[in-house]
């Protein structure tokens, strides 16, 4: 009752689209965006093309402009994240070639600017104070892990052992069981874990910025209420997935490494499509297996879960082609 427009989604599935500014130093600003609608409508063209099949329209549950707040996008994300508290599984990912922006939505620039801060920080916020507001009716255990899929293989981003917030009652269902849950009980002491684990990444800091954009990374957070008068349980989970980078590799240039990465992106991308339009279709069959991301978010991904996916978009004309290929896959599974 409390979150009822989480039941107002067309099926469990909600696709929004997010375009990012121009940045500061960016020298060619044309646009291909030409048009957004109230109601999620989206039309680009190619400015430097002439002639008839130029215009695309497009078509979400709902369109941010690059003027978007932080705080904007996040107000509509919150009735998804609230009803984590209530029981539902919820998957919010982010989507797009590298550098349209799935880092900023998700984590945002910089972890110690509040209003900078992307999805993941808010809805950690959100749900401690969620939780803390109805502590005299149920009580709520709060756990989050982190885990990188990069070329098919599951890491653990941070391994927090030598922490104090560190518990050893680990939650059930746990979707990756080799990842470490640590116990949280508020928004710093998941900033506590996100430096640690930024930190960690920082070491051969070049190596793995580069390998951020090839990689998966999610961030779990799994909630269980006990209801202080009836003991009875509810238990919720929030992935939050900042994508690889969707964009194609050339095979002709791409080799060795870069050619397997890309590889693996493009299997592991194409098969969450597939599992999400199966889910959206309401197949009966739908096809987790085909690959390491959709396997570690199955029980997240369909039945009673609700999905939210980021288009994002970098504006920019030279990023046509990759803007075109991003809308035509959202559109197939909006
Ligand atoms: P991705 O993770 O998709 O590779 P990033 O999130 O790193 O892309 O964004 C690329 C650059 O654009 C970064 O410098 C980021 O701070 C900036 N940026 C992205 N989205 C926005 C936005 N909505 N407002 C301001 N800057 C943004
Ligand atoms: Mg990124």
């Amino acid at each position: 009752r409390l979150y009822n427009e989480v039941q107002d989604l067309k099926g469990n599935i909600r696709v929004y689209c997010r375009i990012r500014p121009f940045l500061p130093g960016q020298s060619k600003k044309q646009t291909v965006i030409e048009y957004i609608g109230e109601n999620g409508e989206l039309v680009v063209s190619n400015p430097s093309k002439q002639g008839k099949d130029t215009h695309r329209l497009f078509k979400f549950n709902k369109v941010f402009s690059p003027a978007a707040t932080q705080e904007e996008v996040f107000l509509d994300t919150q009735p998804l994240i609230r009803s984590v508290l209530d029981g539902y599984n919820v998957c919010i990912f982010a989507y797009g070639q590298t550098g349209s922006g799935k880092t900023y939505t998700m984590s945002g620039p910089n972890l110690s600017s509040k209003e900078e801060w992307g999805v993941n920080y808010r809805a950690l916020n959100d749900l401690f104070q969620i939780s803390q507001s109805r502590r005299s009716s149920i009580v709520y255990d709060v756990g989050v892990q982190m885990v990188e899929i990069y070329n098919e293989q599951l890491f653990v981003s941070f391994d927090l052992h030598t922490l104090g917030i560190w518990s050893t009652t680990q939650p059930n269902g746990l979707a990756v069981p080799e990842a470490s849950m640590h116990s949280v009980n508020s928004t710093d002491d998941v900033l506590e874990l996100m430096n640690i684990g930024l930190m960690n990444r920082a070491v051969g800091a070049t190596a793995l910025n580069e390998r951020s954009s090839r990689s998966h990374s999610i961030l779990t957070v799994h909630v269980r209420g006990t209801d202080l008068k009836t003991k009875a349980v509810l238990r919720g989970s929030l992935h939050l997935v900042d994508l690889a980078g969707s964009e194609r590799v050339d095979r002709s240039e791409a080799t060795g490494d870069r050619l397997r990465e890309a590889q693996h992106i493009n299997k592991s991308l194409s098969a969450l499509g597939d599992v999400i339009f199966a889910l959206a279709q309401k197949n009966a069959h739908v096809p987790y297996r085909n690959s390491k991301l959709t396997q570690v978010l199955q029980s997240s991904l369909g039945g009673q879960a609700k999905t939210l996916m980021f288009v994002q978009l970098n504006p920019d004309v030279d990023s046509y082609a990759e803007t075109v290929s991003t809308l035509k896959f959202a559109e197939r599974v909006s």
